[in-house]
């Protein structure tokens, strides 16, 4: 069947297709999304930590100062989705409190601190006394800590249920499909070919399409997370660098009368994030295991160890659910952003820890870039060709 060309088509429903979606389709463009299981990726086993000053490292200046721009986005962003949508996304401006257990962790907590300093960043040394008088769940042994107070968290399952319901609302085509190619015209990119037997149907319902069919489109965005060196069509030399990082999470659950915290409250191994309605969410660990979703037993108990050392009170909780998700990691940890390689193909991916937090930077960015034809300057360092001469790369 022969199909209008879209604007633009989507390759990946997670936090970041469906901003640029819904954010392309408001500045008037037709855009088709496809997914077989859209915002089911790393989008939905993330943990919604908003944390620029508390994920900060050494030697990513630059990638900072894209998380901060992100942070300052939020709380604009999330009533505007909220808006479009007519569903809560759960932002929470609470802060985050890192602790130290012991001599060792306050020695690396005030290297941290003091790094923190020096990029001018927002943060507040904090005796023992001081973090229990903010949160009284702590342990007794709790040592001291670093206040973050403008690092947020935000519901990421339910950013993503209302950024489905706003691109539903706004326009954008929800395809349930996997794209197996990119199909390709000379030295241009001109749509997608569906897989044969894709999986699910999406959530919400979705059409499916028939395997090999074409999906013609005067731009192709790939968003499709860890999975977006893996399309056929292109050499892999072309797709973007992006490898799966695999992160187990739990979601703990107890009343909402009697939060275990208030704040998200992080260690050296462990972060815990309330979520304010009885969840508590404890992450992640951090493990190059490529494709392997396999939640393992030591996972669990090095997770609720670390977490019960911080916050003895979680021992009472209910362990309600254990996640596994990849997050699509860069070979420098910053997101692949702009126009890649041959015409007609824009990347959007590598958002390693800080995809959440990186939604609407990357939406408006994107968006921009689809409506102009122009690389905004608030992405111009993280263009997916900064990786193109470097040696033994690899694409996994
Ligand atoms: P995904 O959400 O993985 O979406 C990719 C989508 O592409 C999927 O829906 C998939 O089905 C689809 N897809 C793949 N291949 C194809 C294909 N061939 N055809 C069609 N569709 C395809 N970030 C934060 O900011 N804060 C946090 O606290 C945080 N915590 C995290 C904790 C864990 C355990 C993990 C795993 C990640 C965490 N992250 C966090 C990172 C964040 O989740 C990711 O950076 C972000 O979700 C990436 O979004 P995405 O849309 O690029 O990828």
């Amino acid at each position: 069947m022969l199909h209008q060309p879209a604007d633009a088509v989507v390759v990946g429903g997670g936090v970041i297709g469906l901003g640029i979606a819904w954010r392309a389709t408001q500045a008037g463009m037709t855009v088709t999304v496809v997914d077989d299981a859209p915002g089911r990726g790393a989008s939905w086993a993330a943990a919604g930590m908003l944390a620029p000053v508390t994920e900060v490292h050494y030697g990513e200046g630059q990638l900072l100062a894209l998380n901060l721009a992100a942070a300052g986005r939020w709380p604009s962003f999330a009533a505007e989705v909220e808006e479009a949508s007519g569903r809560p996304v759960g932002y929470r401006p609470g802060g985050t409190l890192a602790v130290a257990r012991d001599a060792d962790d306050i020695a690396a907590l005030e290297d941290l601190y003091r790094f923190q300093l020096r990029c001018g960043l927002d943060v507040q040394r904090l005796r023992s006394r001081e973090c229990r008088q903010l949160e009284p769940g702590l342990a007794p042994g709790i040592r001291g800590g670093v206040l973050a107070a403008g690092d947020h968290q935000v519901d990421n399952r339910a950013l993503v249920e209302a950024l489905l319901a706003a691109c539903q609302r706004s326009g954008v085509r929800l395809v349930s499909g996997r794209v197996a190619e990119l199909a390709v015209d000379g030295d241009r990119v001109t749509g997608v070919v569906l897989a044969a037997g894709g999986g699910p149907p999406a959530a919400p319902p979705a059409p499916s399409r028939p395997a090999g069919e074409t999906l013609p489109a005067g731009v192709v965005v790939l968003a499709a997370g860890c999975w977006s060196g893996r399309l056929g069509g292109l050499a892999a030399e072309a797709l973007p660098p992006v490898r799966p990082v695999k992160g187990q999470l739990l979601y703990l659950r107890g009343p909402a009368s009697e939060p275990l915290c208030s704040r998200n409250v992080r260690g050296l191994e462990v972060y815990v994030v309330p979520r304010g309605d009885g969840r508590v969410v404890v992450g992640a660990t951090v493990e190059e295991q490529g494709f392997d979703i396999t939640m393992t037993a030591g996972a669990v108990h090095d997770l609720l160890r670390a977490a019960l050392e911080l916050l003895p009170d979680a021992a009472e909780l209910e362990l309600a659910e254990t996640v596994v998700g990849l997050r699509p990691g860069s070979p420098d940890n910053a997101p692949m952003l702009g126009p890649a390689g041959p015409d007609g193909l824009v990347v959007a991916t590598g958002h390693y820890r800080n995809g959440i937090l990186l939604t609407p930077v990357t939406a408006d960015a994107i968006a921009e870039l689809l409506a102009t034809g122009r690389v905004p300057e608030a992405i111009a360092p993280f263009g997916p060709g900064r990786f193109a001469a470097a040696p033994g790369r690899r694409v996994s």
